[in-house]
């Protein structure tokens, strides 16, 4: 089979990088009981390194060429002569990261006559026309939970470094300034204030558990709503909208995930009810907010802060406008694929490919669709309208 697989472009220091650490920690399970991705030995790579680059390769060459298989690797993704799009019309595996997407719109999936199974290496496949896979019978997969704990750190870090002005003043200390007053000016606890989370799925939940110990006051709208036992255990206010859910909280947390009907989602109207002063962060997928109408809402003060990790598209163009808005504490995408999350998305990568190659079924919880419809962890938190 042919195995074309999409990765961001190495280090511009060149491959491998000097890593700063020998080794990283050894995870047993994740928070629910799911177990972590099992593939069968061995594994192509040793936990921390960069998998996820072009010459990481996610640590599957030696497997797939072993077993007579073919693999592409480039991120060459844009335009009728890339790589990608030149090896498309016979490649039976697509694989492709969130982080540096190869859009698989209805038009790439009507040349794409080969494919089978489109594999998101990391979580979020709507990367992928999913309506459009579904009617022709691919099947879509990612590693559920393989990052989800990589993504919830970095959103507790981007709401305490917007709530208590961290960049801006660390840029007055490299700066060789002293500016106490222009730190403190805009610099408030987190203690006290209400935090909502749009979206308590694995990243929502592990949010609203990491962010419990510093006393905000948590609230959370989302399409199942969690047991009375953990409401109670965090002490979490439900809102059945996220029009309500904005008017009680003072920070506000995306982590919902794209479809049709979620994008868009945060537009003038739905800025325009937040308390003026409002932090909002969005590590979930940037076309879930409307870009222009986030920028008039840090122009008017309605927002105080806006972070996140996500855009559209990605890369995203020099001149896009969340890379200078005021008051942003904007990163690439990077959230979800630290080498901790990469050990674990690899490793589900080849897991997943061992079950398809090898005609197995793949774990429902890594399937968004199959045989034509949304199915697994697709059926829960996706629509295809
Ligand atoms: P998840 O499937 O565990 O949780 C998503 C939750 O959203 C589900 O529980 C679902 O019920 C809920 N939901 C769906 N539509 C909703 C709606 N309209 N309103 C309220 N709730 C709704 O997934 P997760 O691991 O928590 O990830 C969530 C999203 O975060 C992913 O889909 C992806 O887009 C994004 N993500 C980003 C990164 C990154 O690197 N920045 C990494 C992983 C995931």
């Amino acid at each position: 089979m042919k195995i074309l697989c999409v990765l961001y472009p190495d280090p511009v220091t060149g491959y491998p990088p000097a890593y700063a650490r020998e080794d990283i920690p050894v995870i047993s399970t994740y928070p629910d009981g799911q177990t972590l991705p099992s593939p069968r030995a061995p594994l192509g790579f040793k936990p921390g390194q960069l998998l996820g680059c072009v010459s990481g390769e996610l640590g599957l060459r030696a497997y797939l060429e072993s077993h007579g298989h073919q693999l592409i690797v480039t991120s060459d993704r844009d335009g009728p002569y890339s790589v990608f799009e030149t090896n498309l019309a016979d490649a039976d595996v697509v694989i492709s990261q969130p982080f540096y997407p190869a859009y698989l719109s209805a038009d790439r999936i009507a040349k794409a006559r080969c494919l089978k199974l489109a594999l998101t290496a990391g979580i979020g496949s709507d990367h992928v026309d999913l309506k459009a896979a579904a009617a022709r019978g691919i099947t879509v997969a990612e590693q559920t939970f393989s990052n989800s704990i990589s993504v919830a750190e970095h959103v507790v870090m981007m709401v305490l470094s917007l709530v208590r002005n961290y960049l801006p003043s660390h840029e007055y200390a490299v700066e060789g300034d002293w500016n106490i007053a222009d730190c403190v000016s805009r610099s408030y606890d987190i203690e006290g204030m209400h935090f909502g989370t749009i979206g308590a799925g694995r990243i929502g939940l592990a949010i609203l558990r990491r962010l419990k110990p510093f006393d905000v006051r948590l609230h959370y709208n989302q399409r199942h709503r969690l047991s009375a036992e953990v409401e109670r255990e965090l002490n979490l206010t439900f809102h059945a909208t996220p029009e309500s859910l904005v008017q009680a909280c003072d920070i506000v947390n995306l982590q919902v995930p794209l479809y049709p009907s979620t994008e868009g989602m945060f537009d003038d109207n739905l800025l325009g009810l937040m308390k003026r002063g409002s932090y909002l962060v969005n590590c979930a997928r940037g076309r879930l907010c409307d870009q222009d109408a986030v920028v008039r809402a840090l122009n008017s003060g309605r927002l105080a802060g806006y972070a996140g990790d996500v855009w559209y598209p990605q890369p995203a163009p020099v001149d896009h406008p969340w890379r200078t808005m005021m008051h942003n504490g904007m990163t690439p995408h990077m959230s979800g694929s630290s080498l901790s999350a990469q050990a674990r998305y690899a490793a589900g990568t080849l897991e997943i490919l061992q079950c398809f190659l090898e005609g197995r079924s793949i774990r429902p919880e890594y399937v968004i669709v199959e045989h034509g419809q949304l199915a697994g962890t697709g059926a829960r938190s996706y629509n295809l309208t």
